[in-house]
């Protein structure tokens, strides 16, 4: 079956008691069950029945299936945002006097993470260009725990060769670990393509209307985690099994001492969104390769970048990834941050908001905001210009997105 079948058939743990075709919100914290010995069964992970939901909730273990059987995965966990699942997955993997080896083009909140606060518990970070698998290599060492990127950064559109960092992973034995937001996993295979573990930020495309924050872990069971340096892995694999154990890790150790399980409310509207996540994306996708070529023709915008467009250094790796569509965020460069802020400003259609993948358009200038507080010579590094303007398109008309955009550069 293809995505949107699959989705649409998952079944519910349990039937509902009165047939309801969409998920009911347990909003619950805790279950009750008919024996001390089915009590001591779920406490003791025998059996998978919800007790208490800091640790698992029947709506929110809808929408884990619901993606792991969309994506074949082994497990996935859903969090309460994209950072909570990207902080358990270093937490998961990383301890102090271990490394990390990841892009230096990241999500800024995904540095900072690394840099200040894993930095703090004695987990070095070494940032690389991940366009270099080489450099990539030449970092990872013996006491290397992940490789960790994004698949498309953001706001560069620099495109990572997956297949040949996962060479470098396999060569090293580290996991591969990709945030993978940009592009839905309805379009691609990230497992085929050699990554181990998918983080998401669930609050992009998959919520879809910009409602409330989530994010995805994705385990494929790829990676052989006897292979692992850090002993609290080992403990994990000796536990659950060399494939099981970053999981087993997730759902024991770090949901009950951490918290941030999604809520049921949240989990709930992001079933919805899941629904119709392929056909949204096609929509927007295909608005922003539209628009994008319109905007090459415009004067007043020295570059348009966007993956998706033949001009674009990295079309070719795209296509071959990722499809025809490369996400439904672009870039345009003006002159100067004072055109960037002034086209901001004259913006009608197109808000002016931080997110991505919104029903509705958005523009930002990432280097007076996501980026606003790195020094001049950090956003340099990063390849964060104050020429550039992010516009993540949404479901408008797409003639009445490049008006707005005509109208703004007069
Ligand atoms: C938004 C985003 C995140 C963080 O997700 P939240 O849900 O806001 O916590 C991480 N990585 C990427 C690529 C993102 O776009």
């Amino acid at each position: 079956m293809k995505y949107e079948t699959k989705v649409l058939t998952t079944k519910y743990q349990k039937p509902d008691a009165y047939g309801a075709l969409a998920m009911p919100v347990y909003h619950s914290a805790a279950f009750e069950f008919p024996t001390a010995a089915a009590m001591s069964d779920a406490f003791c992970g025998r059996s998978m029945s919800p007790s208490y939901s800091r640790i698992a909730n029947p709506t929110v273990m809808h929408l884990e299936e619901r993606v792991r059987q969309a994506t074949g995965a082994l497990s996935v966990t859903a969090l309460n945002t994209g950072m909570t699942a990207i902080a358990y997955t270093f937490t998961a993997v990383c301890g102090a006097g271990f490394n990390v080896v990841a892009s230096r083009h990241l999500f800024g909140n995904s540095v900072s993470l690394l840099r200040d606060t894993l930095g703090q518990f004695g987990v070095e970070t070494r940032f690389a260009d991940f366009r270099n698998p080489a450099e990539v290599e030449s970092l990872t060492d013996e006491k290397t725990v992940a490789l960790f990127f994004e698949i498309i950064t953001n706001p560069q559109l620099y495109v990572a060769d997956i297949k040949a960092l996962a060479e470098v992973a396999a060569r090293k034995s580290v996991p591969l670990i990709a945030d993978t937001t940009i592009i839905p996993f309805s379009r691609w295979h990230a497992q085929e393509l050699g990554v181990d573990i998918e983080v998401v930020s669930s609050t992009k495309y998959i919520s879809g209307g910009g409602t409330g924050l989530g994010g995805l872990i994705i385990d494929y069971g790829r990676y052989d985690w006897s292979k692992s340096p850090l002993p609290a892995i080992q403990k994990n694999v000796k536990r659950a099994g060399r494939r099981m154990a970053f999981t087993a890790r997730i759902k024991t150790e770090l949901i009950t001492n951490l918290g941030g399980l999604m809520t049921p409310q949240a989990a709930y509207m992001e079933t919805l969104g899941l629904d119709t996540l392929d056909i949204r994306y096609q929509r927007q996708a295909g608005s922003t390769l539209w628009l994008a070529k319109e905007c090459e023709k415009l004067a007043g915008i020295s570059r348009v970048n966007y993956p998706g467009l033949s001009s674009s250094p990295d079309h070719t790796l795209a296509t071959r990834q990722f499809g025809s569509l490369a996400g439904a965020v672009f870039t345009i460069d003006l002159a100067s941050k004072e055109a960037c802020f002034d086209f901001i400003d004259r913006l009608q259609v197109i808000h002016r908001a931080t997110n991505l993948f919104d029903r509705k358009s958005l523009a930002i200038h990432p280097a007076s905001t996501i980026f606003g507080l790195f020094t001049p010579e950090q956003r340099e590094e990063m390849s964060v210009p104050e020429t550039t303007v992010r516009l993540s398109i949404g479901l408008e008309e797409p003639e009445d997105l490049l008006a707005d955009i005509r109208q703004a550069l007069r």
